[in-house]
Order: C-alpha cells, then sequence, then structure tokens
C-alpha cells in the first residue's frame, strides 16, 4: 500500500487510519521495488489509501511504483488498484499512461447500502455507477 497509512476518507468499514497524511515519500517506489524483488514476486498489486488531499489523488505516485517495480523485477505483472481519484479523468488517465498490466478498482455499491458503508461525513464524489462507467471508457 502506497501514499503512506492514513487516508483522507473514512469509511466504516475499514480499519486504516483516518488523518492528514504526509507529503507522498520520494523513496517509497524504490522501497516497494525492492521489496517485491527480495520476494521475488512474479505479480505485484500496488493500492493505496485514499488522496483527496493531492491534486492528482496520488496517480504520480502509482506511475513511479509502476516504473520502479518494472526496472527490478522485470518478468512481474504489476496490477494497480486505485482509489476513485475524486474522480479526475486526467489523474485516472495518467495512471493508465503507467500501462500496468491490470487497471483495477472496487466497484462502488448501490444507493440503498451507501449511507451504511460511506465516509463518515461525506458521500463519495461521484455516484458509484457513474464513475463506474467513467473509469471504464477512459480504460477501454
Ligand atoms: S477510502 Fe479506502 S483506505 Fe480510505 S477509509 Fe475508505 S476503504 Fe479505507
Amino acid at each position: 500500500m502506497i501514499l503512506g497509512d492514513r487516508c483522507t476518507r473514512a469509511c466504516r468499514f475499514c480499519a486504516v487510519a483516518t488523518g492528514r497524511p504526509e507529503p507522498p515519500d520520494p523513496d517509497e517506489t524504490r522501497r516497494v521495488a525492492q521489496t517485491a524483488q527480495r520476494l521475488n514476486l512474479n505479480y505485484v498489486v500496488i493500492t493505496s489509501v485514499t488522496r483527496d488531499d493531492l491534486a492528482d489523488g496520488g496517480a504520480d505516485q502509482f506511475c513511479r511504483t509502476i516504473s520502479e517495480v518494472r526496472s527490478l523485477c522485470p518478468k512481474a505483472r504489476v496490477e494497480v488498484l486505485i482509489p476513485d481519484l475524486n474522480g479526475s479523468m486526467r489523474a485516472l488517465q495518467k495512471i493508465c499512461n503507467g500501462r500496468p498490466d491490470m487497471l483495477n478498482h472496487n466497484v462502488e455499491h448501490g444507493a440503498p447500502s451507501v449511507s451504511a458503508s460511506a465516509p463518515r461525513g461525506r458521500l463519495s464524489p461521484l455516484p458509484g455507477g457513474c464513475w463506474n462507467l467513467h473509469f471504464a471508457r477512459v480504460c477501454r
């Protein structure tokens, strides 16, 4: 999991701490790649907390991590499991440009269950179905 250990959201079902995150650690990408190399992984999944505080939602850190993993683990396949990036098509396109082998995103649920699991104090920036449609279109 990249981009620190504090999330800017507070989903009720999640154990990740909520708070003001630190700026992205420029060395984090190298450490992730070195860990993957040390473990001799042939499939690497990169995910993150949600970073509503960053203009690109952390897209640049995703791309740099993909690149570092590719450099140290050339045979590994790389999947990214990304947050909703606040609905930013530009951020999503940036991650797509990093050419992960698999681009994944947790599918939002329907309206009846939103209030039970949505971040405390706010709902998702886009209705789930809307974001997921955008997502599918950009990633085709
Ligand atoms: S956005 Fe993701 S990491 Fe953050 S609290 Fe919700 S489920 Fe947890």
